[in-house]
């Protein structure tokens, strides 16, 4: 007897949309979205997507009017409510252009909630382009099924990140210099990642960090990662210390 095939099939095309779904909706997609309907899926009237708008979660659509620069389509059906993600915040000071979209389109495919570029005192790089890191996000949780994107704060000095540093929060301070193995914390939200430049942190800063009472330095072992590795195997560690590993893939 065939299995059952999955429904909807999870070969359908999935997009972010910026706006409120709800059932029986009628919407136009114009832009990068049509785009990507019309011309490089060539999808016609009927075809089937699934849309989630990081509100109400995941909803089955229908291309009503098929097109090259619009497309319309209605809302059939809810599939998943929008999911809520462990409670772990990154801070990272900003990498090469390359690597930190990278890191940005791993650590969405990996759960992060948000997201929070800081400038320390070897940042190389002082500026980011926000907007494209936040389409590479986008483009991640396309592609790994979430329904609720991570937040991406603005680019904060980490002096000021500290002061305002939220009672509730541990901050787990990935210190090249030592600490307890990260594989040994709780892992329990709320929770935050602090990775410092390729540069690493100087004492002043080791100094002002450890001053937060919340502040936990930890090791990710005997080797120097590079700052996008080592976020990476923080994240991966804390994710399945903290049970997301326990919950299957939505196939
Ligand atoms: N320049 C620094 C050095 O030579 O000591 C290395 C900085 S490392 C490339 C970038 C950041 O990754 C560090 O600031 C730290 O946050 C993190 N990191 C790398 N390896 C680590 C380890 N074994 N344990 C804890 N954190 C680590």
């Amino acid at each position: 007897m065939p299995a059952t095939p999955a429904w909807p099939p999870s070969s359908l095309p999935r997009l972010f949309v910026d706006q409120r779904l709800a059932p029986d909706a009628a919407l136009t997609l114009d832009g990068p979205a049509a785009n990507y309907l019309g011309n490089v899926l060539r999808l016609t009237a009927g075809a089937r997507l699934k849309l989630f708008d990081d509100r109400t979660g995941e909803w089955l659509a229908e291309i009503v009017e098929p097109g090259r620069k619009r497309v319309s389509l209605r809302i059939l059906q809810q599939l998943r409510e929008r999911e809520s993600v462990p409670d772990l915040w990154l801070l990272f000071a900003p990498i090469k252009h390359g690597r930190i979209d990278w890191l940005i389109e791993k650590a969405t495919e990996l759960g992060i909630a948000r997201l929070v570029p800081v400038v320390t005192k070897r940042t190389i790089v002082e500026r980011i382009n926000a907007d494209r890191l936040r389409a590479h996000s986008i483009e991640a949780a396309e592609q790994c099924e979430r329904t609720a994107l991570p937040e991406l704060a603005p680019l904060t000095k980490l002096d000021t990140v500290l002061r305002d540093w939220p009672a509730e929060r541990c901050l787990l301070f990935a210190d090249e210099a030592g600490g307890k193995p990260l594989s040994d914390t709780a892992a329990a939200g709320p929770a935050a990642i602090l990775i410092g430049p390729e540069g690493g942190f100087t004492d002043e800063e080791r100094t002002s960090i450890q001053a937060i009472a919340q502040a936990e330095p930890v090791s990710l072992g005997p080797r120097i990662l590079r700052a996008d590795t080592a976020a990476l195997a923080a994240i991966s560690i804390w994710m399945a210390r903290a049970g997301d590993w326990g919950h299957h893939a939505i196939r």
